[in-house]
Order: structure tokens, then sequence, then C-alpha cells
């Protein structure tokens, strides 16, 4: 009886075709079948790389049965390569259920490193990276998307989304609306493309900017929101009470540094409350 085959999750560019690694290119060439997002699509980066590896389609509409199947295929001692239209497969890509379901069975899952629009983008956005959330697709309606939009009002730290271009502007119009005209966002365009840009600055003074020029809201976008700034005057009552107990018993580092986990707040802004409280 064979051996149960490995699933590779394989990248592939998100614009640039050099972005796909010797050891994706191996993995693709190599594996029985590549499941695809689109095989179409992906045959044109095969096509370009004289990959003849044999495709299937697992896309959102058929990954229940799709899984079933190549799950047998993996067991019978198939190799399997996943691959989505660009990027990382389930970054806001099908695959999820392919995984779960090999992971439920013990069948080995294997992911290489690769493209990904969210880590490109964050990486070079200036805005802080330590912390952050992906938050993928906003809702395309103006209501349900607001909503989403005011939780990050005392967030304080990164949010990333992906955003249509046919959306780009309203959203960022209710980024306005909902968290200041002054909290600073960074638009990626077109990542790794020949048109790649970066726009960052204050949510109006990037409005302004989409506004200016109807080809600015064409292409691919990655949009990062930054913290809210709070500072030691709008932190909750609750907070400052909770720093006020902790400090007889803890250093006043530590004590900020309980409290900013508790209540998802910036450490700095304790600090500061609790020096202020002991004056
Ligand atoms: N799995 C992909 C990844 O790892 O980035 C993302 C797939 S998601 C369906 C596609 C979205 O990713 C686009 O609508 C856009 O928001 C973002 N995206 C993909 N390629 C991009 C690029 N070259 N520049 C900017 N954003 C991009």
């Amino acid at each position: 009886m064979s051996e149960t085959a490995t699933l590779y999750i394989v990248p592939t560019p998100i614009g640039n075709l050099e972005d796909i690694s010797p050891r994706a290119l191996e993995t693709l060439q190599n594996a029985n079948w590549i499941a695809a997002e689109d095989t179409r699509h992906t045959h044109r980066l095969l096509q370009h790389f004289s990959i003849s590896t044999r495709t299937l389609s697992l896309h959102e509409h058929n990954e229940d049965k799709r899984t079933a199947m190549l799950c047998q295929r993996l067991k019978s001692g198939e190799t399997v390569a996943l691959v989505s239209d660009a990027g990382t497969p389930l970054i806001s890509d099908p695959g999820f259920v392919l995984v779960r379901k090999c992971r439920e069975e013990g069948i080995p899952v294997v992911a290489l490193p690769g493209p990904c629009a969210a880590i490109t983008a964050l990486s070079a956005s200036g805005l802080p990276t330590d912390k952050f959330i992906f938050e993928g697709f906003l809702p395309p309606k103006t209501g349900p998307r607001k909503q989403v939009l005011e939780c990050l009002t005392e967030r304080p730290f990164t949010t990333v989304f992906y955003e249509a271009p046919r959306r780009v502007l309203e959203t960022v119009s209710d980024i306005c609306q909902t968290l200041g005209e002054s909290r600073r966002i960074v638009l990626a365009k077109e990542l790794t493309k020949t048109f790649e840009t970066y726009k960052d600055g204050a949510a109006i003074d990037v409005k302004h900017w989409l506004e200016a020029d109807a080809v600015r809201q064409k292409g691919e976008f990655v949009l990062m929101v930054g913290g809210a700034e709070i500072t030691p005057s709008e932190l909750s009552p609750e907070a400052l009470a909770l720093l006020a107990k902790l400090m007889p018993l803890l250093p006043l580092k530590k004590a900020a540094a309980v409290v900013a986990e508790h209540y998802n707040l910036k450490k700095n802004a304790l600090y500061q409350a609790g020096l202020d409280m002991e004056l």
C-alpha cells in the first residue's frame, strides 16, 4: 500500500512573476496534481514556467466536494499542490476546508512561504508592525462597513484590509466619518507591478488624493489604518482604577503592561498616566 502523500500550500506572485521561489516551482513541477482556484488563470503561470502538471479546480463553490476527492488522492500517495490566483492560498482565498480536513485525517500539510499582499504592504507601510490585525475584505455595503470600522475607534494597533477598486473611495470616506479625518491611513496599490504606489497620510488627504484623479482608484489595493492614539486623559475610568490598584503591588512598568494587556491599550499611555498619579 502506498504511503499518504503531502498537501503543499504554494504561494504565487501577486504581480511580478519573478517573485515565485525556486522551491515553489519545483513543488509545482513535481506534484501529481495542482488544485487551483481558477485553472485557466493558473495555466498562464504554469505555461510561463514550462510546467505541465495536471490541474483541477478548487474554489469556494466546489471546495467541499473537491476536498473529499483530494483527500482520497493524497491517501493513495498522490502529491497535491494548492494554489490560488495570486498570493498565499487561504488568505482571503479558498483552501481552508481542504487544509482542515487534511489535518483531521492526519494527511501531512506543508506550507511554502511566499508572496502575500497584506504582509508585503504592511512591511513597507511605515505603520507599526509589532502588533496588527488582518481583517480581509470589508463588507460591500456602507452600513455594515461602518460597523466594522467603528471597532477601530479605540484599537491601538494597525489594521490591514483588502479593498476592491470600485469601493476604495467610499471606504476611505467611511473612515473619515467613523474614525475622523485625521486618522492616519496607508493605501498600497499595485504591489510589485509597474505602477506600485504607496499613499499615506491623514484619511482626508488620502480621500482628496483619490478624488483628484480617477485613475488612482483603479488597480489592486491594500488599505491599512493606523492605531488610535490614546492619550492618558482619554483612558477609561476602569483602566485607570485597575492601574491605581496594581501600582502599590507592582513596579509601574509591570502594572502598566498588565492593564494594557487587559484592556488592549497602549503601555506608554498607561505608564504616563501612572507617572501622573504618582505626582
Ligand atoms: N491570497 C492573496 C494574498 O495572499 O495576498 C489575496 C487574495 S484576495 C482574493 C485579493 C486581494 O488582495 C485584492 O483584491 C487586493 O485587495 C489584494 N491584492 C492582491 N494583489 C495585490 C497587489 N499586487 N497590490 C495590492 N493589493 C493586492
